[in-house]
């Protein structure tokens, strides 16, 4: 069974979605990182792209703000393009955590495991896989380089965030070292966490990260450039581990509410992919218990519903 979508329905559920969760206010801003402690916290945005690059957009979407945790699927990508899916997967794993992003038990829980690149022990992880071996800065241009690709542009490192994200990260030193002393970081600890917490400072807009997401649906290429960021076989894996883990512990209630596999960060961002069809992406500092963007969601979950939308359905939803 299959069902066609026009973009004016498309426009109009998004619209609509914007302007009905524009209203929710629950949840507060990341308070353990002082740059975003002092967002202001009533930014909001929509943003929807198209496999052709058509895109539809409300609100701040152009209001620069840390990318987070949303890094982890872009170096995430960049490992499996680096390496293969497969290595990935046997060096860092990608197990749904069902714990807070910043836990120790992903590492201890599973043999000495990270479990998945998308939460902070197995983003540092990937990290380190990161070539070339023992060289920082071409890493990190590398790292760039891949976010350049996906988002259309290249991103710029928010100094202050940075500073204040350097300051605070004793938990993730903590983790660095647990995991070099369980054979399961690939290069020196404290050059992989820099690097983890420079690409956590980036600053995006929301329209960079629908780009990301329409690239993902679009089986890496990107639908604004029309460049091929990554290898088609990557697309199904990253939205695998964006689906088994994007919302840290509430992932399944996320995922059985709204059908949507995402990734978000503590910046209030959040991506979301519907392989084939769109990629979907919003903003808004207020986060829930577990750092997801609490408007953001709402807006999400609204799109969704609006136009019938899951990666579970069973009628196969095409653009007209
Ligand atoms: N830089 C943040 C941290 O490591 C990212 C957390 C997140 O966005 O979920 O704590």
């Amino acid at each position: 069974m299959s069902r066609l979508i026009t973009k004016q329905q498309i426009a109009e559920a998004a619209e609509n979605a914007y302007t009905m969760a524009r209203v929710v206010n629950g949840g507060h801003n990341a308070h353990y990182i002082p740059y975003l402690a002092n967002v202001p916290s009533d930014l909001f945005a929509l943003t929807i792209t198209l496999p052709d690059g058509t895109t539809f957009s409300y609100g701040d979407d152009e209001y620069v703000f840390g990318i987070e945790s949303v890094s982890k699927v872009a170096t995430a990508i960049l490992a499996m393009k680096q390496w293969s899916p497969e290595i990935v997967l046997e060096k860092i794993g990608a197990d749904a955590t069902g714990l807070p992003f910043s836990s120790v038990f992903s590492i201890l829980l599973e043999n000495d495991h990270p479990t998945t690149p998308l939460v902070n022990a197995g983003a540092i992880a990937a990290c380190s896989m990161l070539k070339p071996f023992g060289k920082p800065d071409e890493k990190w241009q590398a790292i760039v380089g891949n976010m350049t690709a996906l988002f259309g542009s290249e991103p710029q490192v928010l100094k202050e965030l940075y500073r204040s994200e350097s300051d605070t990260n004793y938990k993730n030193r903590s983790m660095a070292w647990l995991l070099k002393k369980h054979d399961r970081l690939y290069d020196d600890p404290m050059m992989s966490l820099d690097l983890y917490t420079r690409q956590c400072s980036l600053g995006v807009n929301c329209r960079q990260l629908a780009a990301m997401a329409a690239t993902i649906a679009n089986d890496g290429v990107n639908p604004v450039t029309g460049d091929r960021a990554f290898p088609a076989e990557i697309s199904p894996k990253i939205v695998s581990m964006m689906a088994s883990v994007g919302f840290y512990q509430h992932t399944g209630d996320w995922l059985f509410s709204s059908g949507l596999p995402a990734k978000t960060g503590v910046g209030g961002g959040i991506v979301g992919v519907l392989p084939g069809l769109m990629g979907i992406a919003a903003f808004s500092p207020r986060l829930d218990d577990a750092g997801n963007s609490v408007r953001a969601q709402a807006a999400l979950k609204l799109f969704m519903q609006t136009l019938d939308l899951g990666i579970f359905n069973t009628t196969q939803v095409e653009l007209a």
